[in-house]
């Protein structure tokens, strides 16, 4: 009895990863990346940097646009006005300056990882100078996206701590200039870990950021997520994920009857399956900017990809999604665009 007890403990001590204890996952901790703590302020115009926007004749610099979500390219619509243009991070305005207006602000790391990419060729995307942290808290790798750096002290493979300096913050990139420098900043999962040979497929331009390119990292609602972290330090990642809202479903059949590849990564994403299922086709829940939140066993055999439900909208499902859905109401169908990203969350090309 001993001896089996103690071989026991061996076994399960033998499972852990270093730097986990038993039955716990390392603690999910999260900072801001510069001094401008703003976003818990009052005054969220002090904590996001503002965009240009001229709209049927009147120009305008508003700080929502530096938000996250569909906050840019208003659009007048029957139902009112609405916003198609999709922001993927938060735009967090300088807390420091020259006496020539250029930026001073340290970035910092927002939690423990490892520096996975980092883009010091400017030129070579709309980012700009880039970093991408990669974080591990038990619940599969998570991104943080760091843009339009003016300079990068780190390089890849570089462990960092929460906190730890990355770079400087500055203006590189599209449509940034001096008045308007920013950190652009995301937090992400990853689609696919396949992504450059579904670039190569489609696209013609070269893909200069292997997997780490911004259309293989899909954002969340990282503001949201720093605000409920603040109010609740125990939530996990898994949880605030399925606080997304869905927006739609789409079920895909089962190749081999084989779990898909994302739910390797994000096992929390398969719900629903009962041990030794092997289903037809998987049903996958995805937010309006195409966050997956859920993948379950779907029922009904299906060829292809096919959308199973919608969010009732009485504007267009392209304006909501990204233009990846087409129709209107309670009806809604994939577009090209749609099918290509479904694609890559499923590893289907
Ligand atoms: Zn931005």
């Amino acid at each position: 009895m001993k001896i089996s007890g103690l071989l026991l403990i061996l076994l399960s001590i033998c499972q852990l990863s270093p730097g986990q204890t038993h039955g716990e996952k390392p603690s999910f901790n999260l900072g801001l990346p510069t001094d401008n703590a703003a976003i818990f302020s009052r005054d969220p115009s002090k904590f996001y940097m503002y965009t240009y926007r001229s709209f049927e004749g009147v120009s305008s610099h508003p700080w929502t646009a530096g938000r996250y979500g569909f906050v840019r390219n208003q659009r007048r619509t029957s139902h009112g006005i609405i916003f198609t243009r999709f922001h993927e991070g938060i735009d967090i305005r300088p807390a420091h300056r020259d006496k020539n207006n250029q930026p001073l602000d340290d970035i910092r790391s927002l939690a423990d990882g490892v520096v996975a990419y980092a883009n010091k060729v400017s030129g070579r995307s709309n980012y700009g100078n880039y970093i991408v942290v990669r974080h591990d808290w038990g619940d599969g790798p998570f991104f943080s996206l760091y843009a339009h750096l003016r300079s990068i002290s780190v390089k890849k493979g570089d462990p960092v701590k929460g906190g730890s300096l990355l770079g400087k913050l500055g203006y590189t990139g599209a449509g940034i200039n001096r008045e308007r420098a920013h950190v652009h900043v995301e937090f992400a999962m990853m689609l696919s870990e396949r992504f450059e040979t579904w670039y190569k497929k489609y696209f013609t331009s070269p893909n200069h950021h292997n997997i780490h390119s911004g259309l293989n990292l899909s954002g969340m609602d990282i503001a949201g997520l720093f605000h409920s972290h603040k109010a609740n330090p125990s939530l996990t990642l898994p949880e605030f994920i399925r606080m997304a809202g869905a927006y739609y479903k789409v079920a895909i059949p089962s190749r081999n009857l084989q779990p898909l590849p994302i739910t390797k990564r994000y096992p929390w994403l398969e719900r629903g399956r009962d041990p030794g299922e092997f289903p037809a086709a998987w049903e996958i829940t995805l937010s309006s900017s195409g966050l997956p939140t859920e993948i379950r066993p779907y029922a009904k055999k299906i060829t292809r990809p096919t959308v199973t439900w919608v969010k009732d909208s009485p504007v267009s499902h392209s304006y909501n999604t990204l233009s990846r859905l087409s129709g209107i109401g309670s009806k809604a169908t994939l577009t090209n665009s749609g099918q290509l990203y479904i694609q890559l969350i499923t590893d289907t090309f």
